[in-house]
């Protein structure tokens, strides 16, 4: 008996990788394509890790269909790394360094507070009671002067997701996909920089894919560090320093996994089915279920229709037993 197969993961991130690319891993990991040495032990500097960081960076190329002008980068330190990389090499962008943060959630509040090391911060919105909706883009305060414009895509902790890329008449935009990156397709030419922390719906902890447009290289504050810095980590591609080779490698992995599901617009055909089987029970659970707080359930990639129906089948049972 399987005892993995009793269990459903839900969790937030690092989230559920899909089977088959576990076992993939189990099955490689103590010698990979008869190297007779694990991807653990494996020089970043070596041919072979050449070879699966390219295929990592050219299936984010095909999968999201990235265009010739933008680099692609595999940066440690997360999601939050990147609320501090965005300013250092962005604010100096123009001179005033001021940036526009969008705020609509946790995440996008965390990274305009760490912004405001850098420079000036506007707050396209007014401050929100609480996040649970997108105020309309004609009343957003943007500042012309601004660097760049931030938002963050979808807001984990409170679930606000743009169904939109917002309209900013040119300026740079900059976008946090870490929870919902690659679970449905984007249209990259619209955005300066993308950003995700693999965790949630690409690979395991320890790798954040970068995606960045090459006229925005060079504009880093004087004191960013390197190790930061887009420009260094794009001429070295990715191996400034040592890279977390073993993440990347899963990465790969799971990108080659989307692939062959039928890419981001299967992911998002199933994400959307997903959603709407648990979303239906709340709906129509006149309030015994409500949206926001209480128990979380993470609905990532690797989670299947299986798995929530699984899910589904509780809810509706433990309503029944529970509903006055
Ligand atoms: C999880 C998450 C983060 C934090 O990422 P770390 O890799 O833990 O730093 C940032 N933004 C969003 C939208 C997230 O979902």
């Amino acid at each position: 008996m399987d005892s993995q197969k009793q269990t459903v993961n839900f969790g937030p991130g690092p989230a559920k990788l899909p089977r088959s690319v576990l076992l993939e891993i189990q099955k490689e990991l103590v010698d990979y394509k008869g190297l007779g040495i694990s991807v653990l032990e494996m020089s970043h500097r070596s041919s072979d890790f050449a070879k699966i960081i390219n295929n990592a960076e050219n299936l984010v190329r095909e999968l999201l269909a990235v265009p010739d002008n933008y680099k692609v980068i595999f940066l440690q330190g997360g999601g939050c790394g990147q609320f501090s990389a965005v300013p250092f090499n962005l604010i100096g962008l123009k001179p005033g360094r001021c940036a526009d943060y969008v705020v609509t959630g946790v995440w996008s509040a965390k990274a305009a507070e760490e912004a405001k090391k850098f420079g000036t911060v506007n707050m396209v919105l007014p401050k929100l009671g609480s996040y649970t909706r997108i105020p309309d883009p004609s009343t957003w305060n943007l500042n012309p002067e601004a660097s760049y414009v931030y938002y963050c895509a979808n807001e984990t902790v409170h679930g606000v997701e743009f169904d939109f890329v917002p309209d900013v008449k040119g300026a740079v935009l900059v976008c946090d996909m870490s929870s919902n990156f690659l679970s449905r397709p984007v249209d990259v030419s619209k955005f300066g920089v993308i950003f995700a922390g693999a965790q949630k719906n690409v690979g395991p902890a320890g790798v954040t894919v970068v995606i960045v447009r090459d006229d925005l290289l060079g504009f880093a504050l004087p004191e960013c560090p390197s190790i930061l810095e887009y420009k260094v980590q794009v001429a070295s591609g990715s191996l400034y320093n040592t890279p977390p080779c073993f993440s990347i490698y899963v990465v790969g992995l799971v990108l080659e996994w989307i692939k062959n599901n039928g890419g981001a617009a299967a992911m998002k055909k199933l994400n959307t089915i997903k959603s709407q089987m648990i979303y239906e029970i709340i709906d129509n659970s006149q309030g015994f279920y409500v949206s926001v707080g209480g128990i979380r359930v993470s609905l990532y990639n690797a989670v299947t229709v299986e798995d929530v129906q699984k899910l589904a089948a509780f809810m509706r049972n433990f309503l029944e037993m529970h509903q006055l």
